[in-house]
């Protein structure tokens, strides 16, 4: 490991030393505040000069960028290009050149460990260094078990382990930007650990018989934009770990997704409420020992023994209610996994989720599906447009835009259904149009009672045409559409006769 030889910092004497309250901060030109800085970093600018590219840098590498134009500081085994950055350290650039290429995470942890500089340096980030990563004083050292494995191709993520008296901590280095909580899966049971990242569209997987006991409780952090998975396990027993385990099958390989099985765990059902005449919200608790969380649109597997044959089919998870960020979560986040469900009396799987009593299981797969948020980027007008079941992929989907998409000027959802018993959380929707103003809602019926004065129909040139209206003649808009199969067919072409690109439409299918 490099090392900065260990010495007091602040140097006695220098800037950010003062007498009796610990740093100082040197003052800053104008126009280099932390807002200033945080305004580049989202500029899109390059920072590293790499281009959004991370690589492994070696000693000697890092050693030739040691000057202030060009200055790479490694801490904590992560290599930063800190030039940019060099204006807007609070501490002054004399503090930042003292570890200029060099490791500076001894110096790091001494003066401001607590301080969140992967969210701060994230587009600094250079790569990792080409060796072992930093051991933090006081943990163990690693096995040369993970060294002894494959790694395939100069792209594919690596692993890591370290410990402490306590507890195990296993590394991703994902090599990737932008990974963040919903693209790890990790699954203990039996001391058997299965941890899959999913990368653009290729899988990685660690699958270890790990060599010694730990609790069931696991903790996933993603060093979101570094690329950098932590799985924490902690210890049942107080010994140092000679080893991390032994390789399982498939361990340490990344392959395309499209290759990769389906993975499975049991969830207990927890507790089934009606929606509507024939839907159910189903609430599902994972395991204590997985981490899982769905992307926004993406769905899982349901699989039930039914009569002694395994019955599979893919459901969409939804938020609790829409309506859940306005009031306080009565189950803690990301254990649980709820369902809006159509029960259909002669279909083979629902009846018998229906059936099922509270405690029971039910094995739900790892997450699937092509849709990605990044396709909303700057989307500014959103139309939905469901039918049926079909507005369950919506839910999640409104949820973000309403709560993450700041471009987003107006987001419309045209729903589906025969008859307004039929209509899934209508209350919540129209509370939901009444709380958000860019947010709006129209329900169309296929078989209304004589009392509804709304529209009616199915999915036509003149519903669409009325209801795309933009915000803006040259809006970002965005469509997406979902129900059954022909319903999304139709609607597709519709759409494309009414000069929307491909690009502009997301069709939810199996
Ligand atoms: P099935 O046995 O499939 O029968 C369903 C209905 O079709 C019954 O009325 C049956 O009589 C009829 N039927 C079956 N076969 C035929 C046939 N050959 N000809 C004519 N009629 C037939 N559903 C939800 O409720 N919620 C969701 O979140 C959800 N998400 C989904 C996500 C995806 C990606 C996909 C593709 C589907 C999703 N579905 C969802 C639908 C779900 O997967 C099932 O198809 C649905 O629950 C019906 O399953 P079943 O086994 O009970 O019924
Ligand atoms: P439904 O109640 O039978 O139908 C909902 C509405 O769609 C009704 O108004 C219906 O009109 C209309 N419709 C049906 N077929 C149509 C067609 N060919 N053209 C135009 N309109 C049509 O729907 P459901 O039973 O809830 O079924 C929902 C479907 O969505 C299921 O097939 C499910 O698999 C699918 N789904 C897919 C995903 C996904 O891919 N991600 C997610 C969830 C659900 P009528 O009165 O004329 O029938």
């Amino acid at each position: 490991m490099l090392n900065v030889p260990s010495q007091a910092f602040p140097a006695p004497g220098s800037q950010q030393r003062v007498a009796s309250q610990g740093r100082s901060k040197v003052p800053l030109k104008q126009g280099r505040s932390l807002m200033d800085w945080i305004r580049l970093t989202r500029s899109g600018k390059d920072l590293t000069g790499l281009k959004g590219r991370l690589i492994d840098v070696t000693e000697e590498e890092l050693k030739t960028h040691n000057k202030k134009d060009d200055c790479w500081i490694c801490i904590r085994g992560l290599v930063y290009n800190v030039s940019p950055y060099m204006e807007y350290h609070p501490g002054g650039e004399d503090e930042l050149m003292r570890a200029a290429g060099a490791d500076g995470t001894d110096l790091f942890n001494e003066v401001h460990r607590w301080v969140n500089y992967e969210s701060m340096l994230k587009e600094c980030l250079v790569g990792r260094m080409a060796m072992k990563p930093a051991v933090p004083k006081g943990m163990l050292p690693k096995s040369q078990v993970t060294d002894t494995l494959p790694k395939e191709g100069p792209s594919s993520p690596s692993y890591d382990w370290f410990q402490t008296e306590s507890s195990v901590t296993i590394v991703i280095y994902t090599k990737q930007k932008n990974i963040n909580l919903d693209s790890v899966v990790v699954d203990l049971q039996d001391d058997i650990l299965r941890a899959e990242a999913v990368i653009k569209d290729h899988s990685y997987l660690i699958h270890i018989e790990l060599s010694h006991e730990v609790q069931e409780n696991i903790s996933v952090r993603a060093i979101e934009n570094v690329g950098k998975v932590d799985i924490v396990l902690q210890k049942r027993e107080n010994i140092p770990w000679k080893c991390l385990g032994h390789p399982l099958g498939k361990h340490d390989s990344f392959i395309p997704k499209k290759d990769t099985g389906l993975y499975y765990r049991k969830c207990q059902l927890i507790s089934k409420e009606d929606v509507t005449h024939d839907t159910r919200l189903f609430c599902l608790m994972l395991p204590p020992s997985t981490h899982l969380q769905v992307p926004v649109g993406q769905h899982v597997y349901l699989k039930l023994s039914v009569t002694g044959a395994e019955i599979v089919k893919p459901y969409t998870p939804v938020s609790e209610s829409l309506l859940s960020d306005f009031k306080e979560p009565v189950l803690p986040p990301n254990k649980y996994i709820y369902f809006l469900i159509k029960i259909y009396p002669d279909g083979l799987l629902t009846p018998e989720l229906d059936h099922l009593q509270i405690g029971d299981f039910v094995s739900v797969s790892s997450p699937e599906g092509n849709f990605k948020v990044s396709k909303l980027q700057d989307v500014e007008d959103l139309f939905l447009l469901a039918a049926g079941t079909g507005f369950t992929p919506m839910v999640n989907v409104l949820n973000y835009a309403l709560t993450s998409m700041s471009s987003l000027r107006k987001a419309k959802l045209m729903f589906f259904n025969k008859t307004e018993d039929d209509i899934i959380w209508r209350c919540q929707l129209e509370k939901l149009a009444l709380k958000d103003k860019r947010f709006d809602v129209e329900f169309v019926l296929s078989a209304p009672s004589s009392e509804w004065n709304g529209k009616q129909g199915h999915v036509s040139p003149a519903l669409l045409s009325e209801f795309l209206q933009r915000s803006s003649e040259n809006s970002r808009v965005f469509l997406c559409i979902c129900g059954p199969t022909p319903f999304t067919d139709e609607g597709i072409r519709l759409l494309h006769d009414l000069n929307f690109s491909t690009d502009e439409i997301h069709g939810f299918t199996a």
